[in-house]
């Protein structure tokens, strides 16, 4: 039996809907809170729904952890943590590249493993037994590639959703049927892995977080702030190699910007 049961929380659609499972009884057993890792950087919607959450939707407590502000650190002139996010690189020799993510890691899954340490009662370097902590992970079967065992032994992953054969789809249809609302895409304002449907969206009906990704656009080329200093060539936050305002996003079609989740960064993307 784990000592604690623990749902990662993206507050997308797939871990929304394992949450509220859960709370109707039908994934089990019911588990000891959901946790949240904040970047600082997700669109207002996304705190709102976690308000929503968090306001008796749930029978058990919603957390939200963090370590730092994504934004602050994209940003800062001062000298500080640095982690890199994946935006598209053009260098001097005109070749195309991609920086490394380090963001997932930094500002996702260690909050989340502080957390769980935290709960446990456990220094961040103290020995914890195997299995003590049993982390449900909102995966739906077209994602299962994302599938990963836990960084530690005291960790075990489960995927609730896999083991109920539910794809996304299925997710959304159990949440219309019980009249929840749909949840909205949780992911940093400004991160690359949008494609041009949801950068169309936030330019639409969301102009102040659009003008904000804009600016930090600008502010991931201009050089000067700390984070530039350690990357080698020009960033973009769009795949195309445009400033994010100059890109033609008036077509249904993507640019085949990358989408290699479905707009939720739990940290299960590729680290
Ligand atoms: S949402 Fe994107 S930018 Fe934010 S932590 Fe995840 S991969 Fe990095």
């Amino acid at each position: 039996m784990p000592a604690l049961r623990v749902i990662s929380l993206g507050a997308g659609v797939q871990s929304t809907a394992m949450a509220l499972m859960a709370a109707h009884g039908e994934i089990g057993p019911m588990p000891d809170c959901a946790i949240f890792a904040d970047t600082g950087w997700e669109p207002r919607a996304v705190y709102r729904h976690l308000e929503w959450l968090r306001s008796g939707a749930l029978p058990f407590p919603v957390r939200t952890v963090s370590n730092g502000d994504i934004r602050m650190s994209l940003t800062s002139d001062k000298p500080g943590r640095y982690a890199a996010v994946p935006f598209f690189l053009r260098f001097g020799n005109g070749e195309k590249g991609m920086a490394r993510r380090q963001c997932t890691h930094e500002y996702k899954l260690k909050p989340l493993w502080w957390a769980y340490r935290e709960l446990l009662g456990k220094g961040r370097k103290q020995r914890i037994e195997k299995g003590a902590v049993e982390v449900w992970i909102g995966i739906s079967t077209d994602e299962a590639m994302r599938m990963k065992p836990a960084h530690a032994t005291w960790m075990v992953n489960r995927w609730p959703l896999i083991e109920r054969r539910m794809s996304r789809w299925d997710c959304l249809q159990w949440l219309r049927r019980h009249g929840y609302p749909e949840p909205p895409k949780s992911s940093c304002i400004g991160c690359p892995f949008h494609n041009d449907k949801h950068w169309r969206d936030m330019r639409d009906n969301q102009p102040d977080e659009w003008a904000d990704a804009v600016y930090v656009d600008a502010m991931i080329r201009s050089g000067g702030t700390q984070f530039n200093a350690k990357i080698r060539g020009e960033q973009f936050m769009h795949a195309s190699l445009e400033p994010l305002d100059q890109v033609d996003l008036s077509t249904a079609e993507d640019h085949g910007q990358l989408n290699l989740f479905n707009n939720e960064c739990e940290g299960m993307c590729g680290v």
